[in-house]
């Protein structure tokens, strides 16, 4: 574990159940309903990672994959602002790539083996890493497929965290209720895509108004219990 790298959320709490913040060299995944607050620390990351390491950066630049189509350069310019940074120099050091469908999304995360190290990025986002998996693969008939080309892109995300020293950053859409359970374990709460690879596995839950509730699965590492942020205007906060 040498030469670690954390960004921080950007809420105090949340770190500190990460263990000090997302980490290079490893994936981290964050799961949960709509509306949970993945993409918004998706955002939050990006403008994050610029920061110095005094404020909890990398000095780093960032890749957004975007899959669903819900990246809002609105909201990296407000996370800016509220950080007292540049929001047009912010906003330069964000590569926004939109992935069309799953070759697309795997053909693009081959690109960054050559990308990332001549730009200085530390952090990759992708947001959602199933949608298109989901949406091309669908029913339980494709569930062993669909998983497998999953499970192998996810290792190709690892081997990128690993010989780069990035933080990749995935998200996962999971259903907000057991009772429609139609038998797919990575829709089903609690249903992470990262079972076979290693990683860390953090599920979201809404609670009221804008409070959100965080919890690590699986990490021996990592502190139990859960911890609650806020997404407010300027951004993840505690
Ligand atoms: P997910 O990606 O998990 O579906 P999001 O990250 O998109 O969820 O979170 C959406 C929520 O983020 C909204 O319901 C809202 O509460 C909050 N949010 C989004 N934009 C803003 C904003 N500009 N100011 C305050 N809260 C916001
Ligand atoms: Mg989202």
């Amino acid at each position: 574990r040498l030469n670690i790298g954390k960004i921080t959320t950007g809420s105090k709490s949340l770190d500190e159940l990460l263990g000090g913040g997302v980490e290079t060299k490893t994936i981290t995944e964050f799961f949960g309903e709509y509306g949970s607050g993945k993409t918004q620390i998706c955002h939050q990351l990006s403008v994050n990672v610029q920061l110095t390491p005094e404020k909890g950066g990398l000095n780093g630049r960032a890749v957004y994959i975007d899959t669903e189509g819900t990246f809002r350069w609105e909201r990296i310019e407000a996370m800016a602002r509220a950080l007292g940074l540049d929001p047009d120099k912010v906003m330069d050091n964000i590569y926004y790539m939109r992935a069309y469908n799953s070759d697309h999304q795997i053909a693009i995360v081959d690109e960054l083996f050559t990308f990332v190290p001549k730009n200085d990025v530390k952090l990759v986002v992708l947001d959602s890493v199933t949608s298109h998996f989901r949406a091309e693969y669908p029913g339980r008939e494709h569930l062993a497929e669909r998983q497998q080309k999953l499970n192998s892109h996810l290792h190709q995300l690892m081997r990128l965290a690993e010989a780069y020293n990035v933080a990749v950053v995935v998200t996962n859409q999971v259903m907000a209720r057991p009772d429609v359970f139609y038998g797919d374990p990575t829709t089903a709460v609690g249903g992470h895509v990262l079972a076979h690879t290693p990683g860390v596995r953090v599920q979201l839950r809404k609670s009221k108004g804008n409070k959100r509730i965080a919890r690590v699965v699986d990490a021996p590492h990592l502190p139990e219990g859960e911890v609650v942020f806020v997404i407010t205007e300027e951004g993840i906060r505690d």
